[in-house]
């Protein structure tokens, strides 16, 4: 028998019926959002944290890569087992206690984002990172990935709110970091180290979650502007006049008209071809009464023309459409890679005229909507992967947009990780030395190498790939970011 095999004999004496191998179980968890596939040798789902630390430490004795799985819908092919060897998947371990009176919650990693909001909410907590993913995306894989979504601009990302992990190391020896409390100073903080590791330090089977309380109202807000330019200026000037949105969502001018002739209808009526921007305040009715005062006036100044959402239906209707920009350009052309570059507020100008010249140039379909509040935008590339001219130049078009982030101060991914679909552009933002020490963390704390491997550090190409023609994991793939 090879290595592998007397490994998962072991395990399947372990663990019995939680070790799988049939092709349906192996085929799912082949790939995720990015549809690279890799058929790992088995999938093993454990119904207890302390199991975690077995499989890791069968994995650990007989060098097994292993790649730990929430839902699988990362973007960057994170949770594709590209390294073969065994996929852990923790969807199973999904309780939620909500501790009402520390205001925290303590979670499995399999836990669902929106059961968690919904059962924090329904004792007056808010638990506010919200990726648009939401309805299926696990706390294990926002916490590896240190997920955003719309409301980071006022609340944070994932990792604002996390104040404990528990877990194993890949030898499988259980590890705290962090405890329970509002504040800790205690050691090297191992806990933020493995906050956006994407699976690669360290496997999390239980995070402890500050929460807050549930503000009492949002509104909305639309408004249309002359210019990308002058709708980009709105965080910046929102903020130094005290105006604290809890979303402002940007649309470019060409995603506003890719939805219309999506949908067929006047998404934004009398605004079509123009760049858009959706705010919403939330808060107790006076602080959203004195912050639209002065919103209404600034969008007054600057924009074409503003609305407020007059009633709940009113706001949907209006979310609906930001929802509808990733399925618009979907339907473009056969690949549509969506990149999350991050840049500094003031440089956001800049990156969205570089991709007009960029969408000019290349006669390529690209369109940019997303968080503008963090200077977090999405700019989407639409080619057809049969064409090899179309995705030579396509991928030409990446390169440059990711040296421009760099060259503007920013990072090239500020919410989905680098995966393996960023690994082609990771070498321009870090340097030898900070490459260096990475790698000698990563060294450190996985010394075989075994969990995730071929993420983050080696360059792979997505383009070069097939993609896998299965259907997605998750029910809901039609929005995005
Ligand atoms: C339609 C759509 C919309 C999206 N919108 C957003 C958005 O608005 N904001 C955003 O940030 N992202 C968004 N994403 C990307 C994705 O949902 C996030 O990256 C999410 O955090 C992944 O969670 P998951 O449970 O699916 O993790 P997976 O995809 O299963 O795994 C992601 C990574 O986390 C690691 N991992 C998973 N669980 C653990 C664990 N317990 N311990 C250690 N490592 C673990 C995996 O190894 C992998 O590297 C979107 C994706 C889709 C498909």
């Amino acid at each position: 028998m090879s290595q592998q095999e007397d490994a998962l004999s072991l395990l399947e004496k372990k663990l019995g019926p939680c070790v799988r191998r049939e092709e349906e179980d192996l085929s799912t968890a082949s790939f995720d959002g990015l549809k690279v596939g890799k058929i790992p040798d088995a999938v093993v789902r454990p119904v207890s944290g302390a199991q975690v630390g077995e499989i890791l430490e069968v994995a650990s004795e007989f060098s097994i890569p292993v790649t730990t799985r929430g839902a699988g819908s990362s973007l960057t092919g994170g949770a594709t087992p590209i390294g073969g060897g065994w996929v852990l998947d923790l969807s199973g371990l999904d309780s939620i206690e909500i501790d009402e009176g520390n205001m925290l919650a303590n979670c499995g990693p399999g836990a669902v984002v929106e059961d968690l909001q919904k059962k924090a909410s329904a004792v007056g907590l808010f638990y506010p990172p919200d990726p648009s993913s939401k309805k299926f995306c696990t706390i294990g894989g926002n916490v590896a990935c240190n997920a955003g979504g719309l409301r980071c601009v006022k609340y944070g990302v994932t990792r604002d709110y996390v104040l404990a992990l528990a877990g194993f190391l890949s030898t499988g020896e259980f590890v705290r970091w962090g405890r329970a409390t509002r504040k800790f100073a205690t050691g090297y903080n191992l806990r933020d180290l493995w906050v956006g590791s994407e699976g690669t330090l360290g496997v999390v089977t239980e995070a402890t979650l500050r929460l807050i309380p549930q503000p009492e109202g949002r509104r909305t807000f639309l408004a249309a502007f002359s210019s990308e330019a002058s709708a980009l200026s709105a965080p910046a000037e929102l903020m130094r006049m005290g105006v604290r949105p809890s979303i402002i969502e940007f649309l470019d001018q060409w995603t506003v008209d890719c939805v219309q002739q999506y949908t067929g209808k006047d998404v934004f009526p009398g605004l079509a071809s123009h760049a858009v921007l959706l705010i919403e305040l939330d808060g107790t009715e006076s602080s959203i009464n004195a912050q639209s005062e002065k919103l209404l006036a600034w969008l007054g100044q600057n924009s074409v023309r503003s609305c407020v959402a007059e009633s709940g239906e009113e706001e949907e209707t209006l979310w609906e459409v930001r929802r509808q920009a990733s399925p618009a350009m979907k339907k473009l052309a056969e690949t549509k890679l969506n990149e999350d570059v991050v840049v500094p507020l003031d440089r956001q100008i800049e990156l969205v005229d570089f991709v007009s010249l960029l969408r000019e140039d290349t006669s390529l379909k690209i369109g940019v909507f997303g968080h503008c509040g963090d200077g977090n935008l999405h700019v989407n590339f639409m080619y057809d992967e049969s064409d090899a001219e179309e995705t030579g130049r396509a991928v030409s078009a990446l390169e440059k947009l990711m040296r421009k982030v760099i060259d503007l101060g920013g990072a090239i991914s500020g919410e989905h990780g680098i995966g393996l679909a960023k690994t082609p552009f990771a070498h321009l933002q870090f340097s030898e030395a900070e490459w260096g020490a990475m790698r000698a963390i990563k060294g450190t704390l996985d010394p075989k190498g075994i969990l995730n491997p071929g993420k983050i550090f080696d360059v792979f190409k997505p383009w070069e790939q097939k993609k896998v023609s299965f259907p997605l994991p998750w029910e809901y793939a039609d929005e995005d970011a």
